[in-house]
């Protein structure tokens, strides 16, 4: 059934790049089309105290080159529960909200299709994460402008390694997923990438290390998935099995901040007024994402049932190219 009346945009889980971009979309469409709009601030838990106010298109002014969330996010062990859940649907209740957007990672969309069976409510989802590791899109907001940090911070690390003769094993965030360590290895050049969906063989990768030092390598650039090892724990092995001074840097959250990049900003924003326009038409269970460009969409069920894969042409590329 069309929505008359009332919206709400969340967003829910780690924060992204570009979530401010969706969100802004969200409401913005949804004024054009004259349906009111409600930002649920701090997720789930937010939804829970009903810290839920009205927004209007000057709520999003000065947003869309913001990193973060101005809606806030937040993790909550209560919405797991079916009593928690209940207390979420009386507070959307209240405010005559009748479809939600959420913006978040799989944990957030679980949550979201677990509102929908249980309360009815017409739920659509956008994934937001810099680990792009939402099943049946190619895309998740805020996985461009993380890869680009990754990149940046691993082409100066590049500079001092090779200054100093060391290997320099960087961590690079992604959850259980590869996708982040294995795009940045691939686009800063590093010569190894270990990901948690693909076996490496330690001993091999410290034999080719050593030879090419011997070849006159000056150093060594070796990516960690955070879901493969601990980065500490491995820069110990290499620096121990190579003999060659061996030093750590765990990216953190810097891949988490920053201003998004032009393609998070276009891509959040499409997938905005997709979400808005798709909720307000009546649909429900759905997940918005990119298939080779274009937008699509995805049962939301479907996407937080499967677990996605990294896609094996990157791994290919990866094994020729480092
Ligand atoms: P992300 O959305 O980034 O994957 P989380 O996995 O931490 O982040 O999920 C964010 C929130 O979504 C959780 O704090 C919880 O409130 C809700 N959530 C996650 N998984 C479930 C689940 N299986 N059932 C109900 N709610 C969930």
């Amino acid at each position: 059934m069309a929505i008359k009346n009332a919206i709400a945009v969340m967003t829910s889980g780690g924060d992204s790049p570009g979530m401010n971009a969706a969100a802004r979309a969200v409401v913005r469409t949804a004024l054009f089309e004259g349906v009111k709009v409600f930002g649920i601030h701090n997720g789930y838990k937010g939804m829970l105290n009903d810290e839920i106010e009205e927004l209007t298109a000057r709520s999003v002014s000065d947003l869309i080159q913001r990193g973060g969330t101005f809606l806030g996010t937040a993790r909550c062990k209560e919405f797991k529960t079916v009593e928690g859940r209940r207390k979420g649907l009386d507070n959307l209740e209240k405010h005559g909200i009748e479809g939600l957007v959420i913006i978040g990672g799989d944990g957030s969309l679980t949550g979201g299709s677990m509102l929908s069976k249980e309360g009815g409510i017409p739920i659509v989802g956008l994934p937001g994460t810099i680990d792009n590791d939402v099943w049946g899109t190619d895309y998740t907001i805020g996985c461009d402008t993380a890869a680009n940090t990754a990149v940046d911070a691993i082409n100066k690390l590049r500079d001092t390694a090779s200054a100093h003769r060391r290997i320099m094993v960087v961590e690079v965030m992604g959850h259980t997923s590869g996708w982040l360590a294995l795009v940045a290895g691939i686009a800063s050049g590093a010569e190894f990438v270990i990901v948690p969906e693909v076996k490496y063989d330690l001993d091999d990768i410290c034999r080719q290390i050593v030879e090419s030092y011997q070849g006159g390598r000056r150093y060594s650039i070796i990516v960690v998935a955070e879901g493969a090892c601990s980065g500490v724990g491995l820069k110990n092995v290499v620096q121990e099995k190579t003999g060659i001074d061996t030093r750590v840097s765990i990216l953190g959250h810097i891949q988490r901040g920053g201003s998004p990049s032009v393609e998070d900003r276009m891509k959040a924003s499409m997938l905005g007024e997709r979400a808005a326009l798709a909720i307000i038409s009546g649909a429900s269970d759905v997940v918005f994402g990119f298939d080779e460009g274009k937008v699509v969409s995805i049962n939301l069920f479907d996407s937080v049932y499967n677990k996605k894969t990294l896609d094996p042409e990157l791994v290919r590329l990866s094994s020729v190219l480092v």
